[in-house]
């Protein structure tokens, strides 16, 4: 059949290493779990979930015999560890969506099943980490942190097996790429360098294109890479949310946050918070997100050598550091209402983290009631805190430092000015690990409904929803056993 939405498929120009074409294999009796209106309204598509033949597609039952689904070929370091098999295992590049600005998004279908890249795996996902994928995805979208999204998901009567049985779902993905760091270290380590050299002119062609006008076209495409890194980590840092699984094949070349696994947005703030329960050294914790995206860029600079002298690789990464210092700064700054720069500024930050891991605070309540201070009374920040006098010792000299800012013209700023502007960059909601956990519980009960309530908080974490506070509290004792980890 042709599809009956208008999708293209440039992936497919690429010669035929780059993929393998596979047809997805549908689930039994594929049902909708949620539909994501306000981003199907981007691309023009109806607001309900939809019917007939544009769900048989959606849901891999029917196939568009002009523009074939594929799997993406790549590669990666996992753990440190080059691995050369990696692959679309369970996913499928559909075709690309164009959005209501005219530009294209893939359409990528996940758990699909078999392709020649599952290796041991079954081809599958489970509604539990399809759900986490879609809720993950809105949450950070909320936040303005670049991200892949989805436009819905579904779940079935197929059973699949990983620690206990569960029912097989697929989850939409869209986003402007799905080429990761890992796509680049394939060509370079099999040796293919015009195949390496037609994937950078691709990305440029499509991402980038004012590039192809610089001098050094490749050297400015990895500066891009290297920035949009940069702004990922520097809001994951700021926010408190940790990845969970940062191989170089789970890195977008366009900096979003991608393939969400076992990530976690802390509760109490833990500088050594490991999210994914088989990272047992701790290698993906949230202390070493900007080290190893550094890592990652050293990868992905290794394996463009063939395509820029290694000097400008150098001098590139050796932007990383002091570019994610001004931006996660930057970023901190504007959390805690200031404007201005001062010499012991970065002391009184250190101080706050050292005090909120100290006494495992909770991140986001104590970064929200800061931004309350023009109404509330401070020792309701105090009460979050342990270690009471070290907080109303630090909050004294934080506001302190709040009264020396000025505007432009050099007048004050109102601690109402002031806590207006940080309500704006301090959620009130983000996606606790329980809330997921319970929207989960209830939709294996085939009940949907905590997963659209949690959404409008999602789609708006800035604003206060009355009627919705509850998802604001904090976590409750059982969270503490949650475990999640790698590819479910
Ligand atoms: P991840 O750690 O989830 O990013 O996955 C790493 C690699 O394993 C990717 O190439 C995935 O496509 C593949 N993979 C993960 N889970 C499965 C599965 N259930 N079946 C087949 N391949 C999988
Ligand atoms: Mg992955």
């Amino acid at each position: 059949m042709n599809c009956p939405l208008k999708l293209s498929h440039r992936y497919l120009d690429f010669p035929s290493p780059f993929y393998a074409l596979v047809k997805p294999q549908p689930l039994v009796h594929s049902r909708w779990v949620a539909w994501n209106s306000e981003l199907a309204r981007n691309f023009g598509l109806s607001k309900k979930a939809p019917q007939n033949e544009v769900q048989a597609f959606l849901f891999g039952e029917v196939t568009d015999e002009e523009h074939p689904s594929l799997a993406m070929k790549y590669a990666g370091h996992q753990f440190g560890s080059y691995n050369p098999e990696l692959g679309d295992g369970r996913g499928l590049l559909l075709g690309e969506l164009t959005n209501t600005a005219g530009i294209k998004h893939d359409l990528h279908l996940k758990g699909a099943g078999l392709t020649p890249y599952s290796r041991m795996g079954d081809g599958r996902a489970v509604l539990r980490s399809t759900i986490r994928e879609y809720l993950g995805s809105e949450a950070m979208a909320g936040l303005g942190i670049p991200t892949t999204r989805a436009l819905g998901m579904f779940t079935s009567d197929t059973v699949v097996y990983r620690e206990k049985s569960e029912y097989g779902a697929m989850l939409l993905r869209t986003s402007e790429s799905h080429i990761r760091f890992g796509h680049f270290e394939h060509f370079f380590y099999q040796q293919q360098h015009d195949h390496l050299k037609l994937l950078a002119d691709q990305c440029i062609d499509w991402y980038w294109p004012e590039l192809k006008a610089e001098a050094q076209p490749y050297v400015a495409m990895f500066r891009r890479v290297v920035e949009a890194t940069v702004e990922m980590i520097a809001s994951w840092q700021a926010v408190g949310f940790t990845h969970g699984v940062m191989n170089t094949d789970n890195m977008s070349i366009l900096g979003q946050t991608f393939d969400y696994g076992p990530y976690g947005f802390m509760d109490g703030f833990e500088q050594n918070f490991i999210p994914n329960h088989s990272d047992y050294n701790g290698r993906y914790s949230f202390k070493m997100q900007p080290s190893i995206a550094y890592w990652n860029l050293t990868a992905l600079g290794y394996a463009l050598s063939p395509l820029i002298e290694s000097a400008l690789i150098e001098q590139e990464l050796q932007r990383y550091k002091p570019l994610l210092s001004k931006a996660y700064s930057g970023k901190m700054r504007h959390k805690l209402g200031l404007r201005t720069t001062q010499g012991d500024d970065s002391q009184l930050f250190d101080d706050l983290f050292n005090l909120l891991n100290a006494n495992k605070t909770d991140y986001t309540r104590f970064m929200r009631e800061l931004s309350n201070l023009d109404g509330n009374d401070p020792s309701e920040i105090v009460d979050l805190v342990i270690d009471r006098d070290g907080a109303e010792k630090w909050l004294d000299r934080y506001l302190a430092r709040c009264h020396q800012e000025v505007d432009a013209s050099g007048n004050p700023i109102s601690s109402q000015e002031r806590c207006q502007a940080m309500r704006s960059v301090n959620p009130k909601y983000v996606l606790r690990n329980y809330l997921a956990q319970i929207a989960i519980d209830k939709a294996e009960q085939g009940d949907y409904s905590e997963i659209d309530s949690l959404m409008t908080v999602l789609n708006n974490p800035f604003e206060e929803h009355p009627s919705l506070e509850h998802y604001a509290a904090l976590p409750p004792h059982w969270a503490s056993d949650i475990e999640i980890s790698c590819s479910s």
